[in-house]
């Protein structure tokens, strides 16, 4: 199955990819991931994409598109893959339609508030890329590999506010269109933690499959 997360930035899109791609066997492929990874390692991509992501802005389509077009054609994503993060524009959505087939589109419609507060409290742990929440955490130090904690930079909040606002434009119609052509799912997620909220996320992709 070729499933797409749909949802804004800090709906837990990565947290309940990363669960599904266990349980289904399919990879997960996030485009955060990869242009954070391209910049360590200070690829050609990963240097044009960093000036976009320090702002919260988008990264050009043509960059986007050729590097997913790129990761669907390996070996691993023929049983179906997780697409977390991508589309992110109208554009996008259409350049993949001549790509791949997507089955769903699941929507996570979290409320700003659940947003900004998970956004501005997240914190990355440098060694194992987990992530965790402020409130969750005893030391300063990642709980499950002890490594060294950071705050993104497009986790600040002056840049939460601006990946807000261009989710709404640009992302946010996406919903549509996904809706008209008959694939669309929505996880109205809440508060209530990550297992309440993977629950309603698998009550979702349920009703389509
Ligand atoms: P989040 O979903 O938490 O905002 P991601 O890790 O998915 O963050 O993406 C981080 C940044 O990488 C984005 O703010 C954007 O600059 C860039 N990026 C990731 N995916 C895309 C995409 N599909 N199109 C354009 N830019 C992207
Ligand atoms: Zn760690």
């Amino acid at each position: 199955m070729n499933i797409v997360f749909l949802g804004p930035p800090g709906a837990g899109k990565g947290t309940h990819a990363q669960r599904l791609m266990k349980e289904l066997n399919i990879p997960q492929i996030s485009t955060g991931d990869m242009f954070r990874r391209a910049i360590r390692e200070q690829t050609p991509t990963g240097m044009d994409a960093k000036r976009y992501m320090d702002k919260g802005e988008l990264v050009p389509d043509e960059v986007v598109v050729a590097m997913v077009k790129e990761r669907l054609a390996e070996p691993d994503c023929a049983n179906g893959y997780i697409l977390d993060g991508f589309p992110r524009t109208v554009a996008q959505a259409e350049a993949l339609d001549t790509i791949a087939k997507i089955d769903v589109a699941l929507n996570i419609d979290t409320p700003d508030e659940i947003i900004i507060s998970r956004l501005s409290g997240r914190r990355v742990c440098a060694a194992c890329g987990g992530t965790f929440h402020v409130s969750m955490l005893k030391g300063e130090n990642c709980p499950a590999c002890g490594g060294e904690l950071f705050l993104r930079d497009d986790d600040k909040p002056a840049t939460v506010k601006n990946r807000l606002d261009i989710y709404q434009e640009k992302t946010a119609p996406l919903i549509d269109y996904y809706e008209k052509k008959g694939i669309l799912s929505t996880a109205k997620c809440t508060d209530g933690g990550v297992e309440e909220n993977y629950a309603l996320v698998k009550a979702a992709l349920n009703a389509m499959a």
